[in-house]
């Protein structure tokens, strides 16, 4: 058995995803195994390299959006209406879910909560302008009308 750096394949959610990291190989037959320290930096990597795939944010950028707003990780859950728990392991490998990734989107990025008002702006205009052209007759005239 040597460590060395390898390619680790594994699957996060049902897709493969391959990182290269410091593994344990057996020198006679390739065998990959993992220490406990090495699975932890394989969970953290492999779940970074998904994100990457799926254009979720990463741990570390989850990390650095808590960060710029100042917040612990336990404000940073209150924040988000979620446990610290979910902070803890997001920031060390757990995938969030997309309606999370968005919703931390929405609440740490000021350029992103803009587009949020300008896309919720516009779909105001649109049912505004959607409910002006709706029939201005009264429902009498309607039913009389056809
Ligand atoms: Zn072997």
């Amino acid at each position: 058995m040597k460590r060395r750096v390898t390619d680790v394949e594994g699957e996060v959610r049902g897709e493969k995803v391959a990182v290269r990291m410091e593994a344990t190989v057996c020198s006679r037959c390739g065998f990959v195994t993992l220490t406990d320290e090495q699975s932890a930096t394989y969970e953290r990597l492999s779940a970074d390299a998904y994100r990457e795939k799926k254009g979720l944010l990463t741990g570390g950028e989850l990390k650095a959006a808590r960060e710029r707003m100042g917040m612990s990780q336990a404000a940073f859950a209150q924040y988000l209406c979620v446990g610290v728990a979910s902070v803890k392991r997001w920031e060390l490998g757990l995938v969030q879910d997309h309606a999370m990734d968005e919703l931390i989107r929405v609440k740490t990025d000021v350029g992103r909560a803009r587009r949020n008002v300008a896309e919720l702006e516009a779909r105001k205009d649109d049912k505004i302008t959607v409910q002006s052209a709706v029939d201005k007759r009264s429902p009498r005239e309607r039913v009389r009308l056809g």
